[in-house]
């Protein structure tokens, strides 16, 4: 019998491995990996610096030990060079192997900017434990001091941003949008966010974006379009991830933003699916997105599980809040769907020493919320309320 092959080893990759053992103990189940398979949290990787965290210490599993667990065999240090979905199989830098099932989570790649200058090249980026020893290695060698400019003042560029200041070091962050974390938070809280990272001391340079990146006597230089120059020893890029296509595109499956995928994780082949942050799932208004977060992935992995094991099972993705792990001014937020961002407003009250904001429609109907600094009380309220008020709108 072949096995259902899952490619990656990120956290898509082993929910769905656990969740499908706990269904079936019998089929055998191949995890092929271009890293080394080691299990770790990948959100810990923008809160690691304040606590002093090598990469090795966020590794909480190694691959063997996962093998044993999950009862899979796991091929690490392996990369996945084509699909053919035609003989159900896959070709690796290891040999080709046939499957029953095959479930692509292979993850996304950081989008890279068109920058110039003659150190264009070092600009650095996060989206792997392997990524950010190098960052760690890289910011080492400049001291306790270190000055980092970090491109991007989105979800991931602010949390490095308060967790390398919080660890002492000078951080410059810059982004073309007038606040920090614009396109997910309401004004009233990327205000709030505002400041809480200039006095945490974070140097905030919005409204421009770096145009080179050249080598300095001392480092680097960067230099934004406003015309302004400084030194920085590392460079952070952070705007942006953009589904890993590669292997889906050259096996011909249907893809748009991500791998599309039906309401069961099926792709546009037989036997094939997709999940995590390679992946664009069917919304409740029919539209495709991306949803590049855990709660989607670990939902997405117990409804694929389940198909897998012969009954199907739909994905039914809920509204969830993402946390922005930002220690000086924590935050929940829900914003509300593209198309419900086009009409409505946003409306802000505190309560006691939190700020809490709404998204209305123009029909009045909730569609949104946020809370800072984030109370899973205040959260969970918000949520039952915005579920009632959509129940009632439907
Ligand atoms: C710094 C940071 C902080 C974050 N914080 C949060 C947070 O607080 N909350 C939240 O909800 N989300 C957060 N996220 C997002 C969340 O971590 C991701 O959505 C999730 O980890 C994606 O998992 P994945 O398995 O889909 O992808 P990945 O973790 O990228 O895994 C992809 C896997 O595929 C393998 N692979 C790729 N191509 C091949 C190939 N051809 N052959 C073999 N193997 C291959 C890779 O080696 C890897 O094992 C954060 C992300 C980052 C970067």
């Amino acid at each position: 019998m072949n096995p259902v092959i899952i490619i990656g080893s990120g956290l898509a990759g082993y929910t769905l491995a656990r969740e499908f053992r706990k269904l079936n103990k019998a089929a055998p189940l191949l995890i092929v990996t271009a890293d080394d398979g080691g299990f770790y949290s990948k959100p810990m990787l923008s809160n690691a610096f304040a606590q002093g965290k090598q990469a090795a210490e966020l590794f909480t599993q190694p691959a063997a030990q996962m093998a044993e667990q999950l009862g899979v065999t796991i091929l690490s240090g392996v990369r996945v060079e084509s699909v053919d979905t035609g003989a159900m199989t896959v070709t690796t830098s290891a040999g080709v192997f046939a499957y029953d099932k095959l479930v692509l989570a292979v993850g996304a790649q950081p989008i890279r900017l068109a920058i110039d200058g003659n150190a264009a090249d070092a600009v650095m980026s996060v989206n792997h434990i392997d990524d950010y020893q190098h960052f760690r290695q890289r910011i080492a060698v400049s001291g306790p001091r270190a000055r980092i400019t970090i491109l991007g003042a989105g979800l991931i560029g602010c949390e490095f941003a308060d967790d390398l200041a919080g660890a002492g070091h000078h951080v410059n962050l810059v982004d073309p949008s007038k606040a920090p974390l614009a396109a997910l938070a309401p004004p009233a809280l990327s205000q709030g966010l505002r400041s809480a990272l200039e006095a945490r001391g974070v140097d905030l340079r919005l409204g421009t974006s770096a145009v080179r990146i050249d080598q300095a006597q001392g480092g680097l230089m960067v230099s934004l379009a406003d015309g302004s120059m400084f030194e920085a020893d590392v460079v952070l890029s952070a705007v942006g991830l953009r589904p890993d296509l590669r292997l889906a595109q050259e096996a011909n499956l249907a893809t748009a933003r991500g791998v599309v995928v039906d309401a069961f994780g099926k792709s546009s082949a037989p036997h094939v699916y997709a999940l995590g942050d390679c992946a664009e799932y069917v919304t409740d208004d029919n539209g495709g997105r991306v949803l590049p977060y855990i709660a989607p992935l670990m939902t997405a992995a117990r409804a694929i599980a389940r198909t897998l094991d012969g009954q199907p099972t739909a994905i039914e993705l809920k509204a969830t809040p993402v946390i922005v792990k930002t220690p000086s001014f924590p935050l929940a937020l829900l914003p509300p769907s593209p198309q419900a961002a086009a009409s409505g407003t946003w409306r802000a009250t505190s309560f006691g020493e939190h700020i809490v904001c709404r998204f209305h429609d123009e029909n009045g109907c909730m569609r949104g919320f946020g809370v800072a600094p984030h109370d899973a009380k205040i959260r969970q309220t918000l949520l039952a309320e915005l579920g009632s008020m959509m129940a009632s709108a439907a």
